[in-house]
């Protein structure tokens, strides 16, 4: 059987398209490599839902028990007596069995928010200047490779696992020669001297790496973000940060007065 139908030809290493917001998202994503690799992130606190996150109960010949464990709380064993038998004492212990349960749920529907702690990462900011005199790429091929933390795509565990968090960060390894390349372009503020100058390279970096993420010319990639439009009910992490084009401050001026996401 023959059929007729035109196939797109895959040319090697070339996506379709790249959608504009995919670029857009990898800004976002590099801006926060860069800026971590400069300034590290300081002990911040978060508020997730308290979910409680075990209920079980164990019936059978003898003895009931309950083993309940809340959220950030040691597990709670709870066992009836002994040779509870009148009727007096059955009742009350199902009442228990029923409040402990009802309680259970309600925290599992409405989780109480809770605030944790977050701990601080060290910057790396050695790396940061290297990275910014680098002229060639087996020098930024080394200074990834130096990286213990704001550059690794893995996410190690003590017990040796991992996992491969940020992936796009090996484009720093593999477009080492691009982004040599995209700093000897008059767009690079390379000699911003300005407070906020070193963040206006944090920028104009993340778009090239963002670019090569989404394997744009690092040039369009530059171009596109500056021009791009954010509607009124954008939610992108700009918009969300309430920074530039949407708003009056910038993402320079912003970082440079210790603002991220933390
Ligand atoms: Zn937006």
């Amino acid at each position: 059987m023959k059929v007729s139908q035109t196939i797109e030809k895959k040319l090697p290493g070339r996506p379709k398209e790249a959608s504009g917001e995919e670029l857009l998202r990898y800004e976002g994503l590099w801006v926060d490599t860069f800026r971590g690799l400069r300034d590290g992130n300081p002990e911040g606190e978060t508020e997730i839902a308290a979910v409680p996150s075990l209920f079980i109960k164990r019936s059978g010949a003898g003895q009931e028990q309950l083993y309940i464990e809340g959220f950030g709380k040691p597990p709670r064993v709870i066992r009836q007596q002994k040779f509870s038998t009148t009727p007096d004492e059955l009742r009350t212990w199902r009442s228990r069995v029923q409040k402990e349960h009802d309680q259970f749920e309600e925290a599992m529907l409405n989780p109480a928010p809770v605030r944790i702690k977050v701990a601080a990462i060290p910057s790396e900011s050695r790396l940061w200047a290297a990275l910014k005199r680098a002229e060639t790429a087996t020098q930024v091929r080394r200074i990834y490779s130096q990286s213990k933390i704001w550059l690794k795509p893995r996410l190690e565990f003590p017990n040796g696992r991992f996992i491969e968090y940020w992936p796009f960060r090996r484009i720093l390894y593999k477009g080492a020669e691009a982004f040599c390349r995209a700093k000897l372009d008059p767009r690079y503020p390379g000699r911003d001297q300005r407070k906020s100058g070193d963040y206006r390279r944090v920028e104009y970096l993340a778009r090239v790496m963002a670019g090569l993420t989404v394997r744009l010319a690092p040039s369009t990639a530059v171009e596109m973000l500056r021009k791009m439009k954010h509607a009124e009910q954008c939610i992108c992490w700009r918009c969300l940060m309430q920074i530039a084009p949407r708003y009056p401050i910038s993402l320079a001026r912003f970082l440079a007065e210790g603002n991220w996401f933390r």
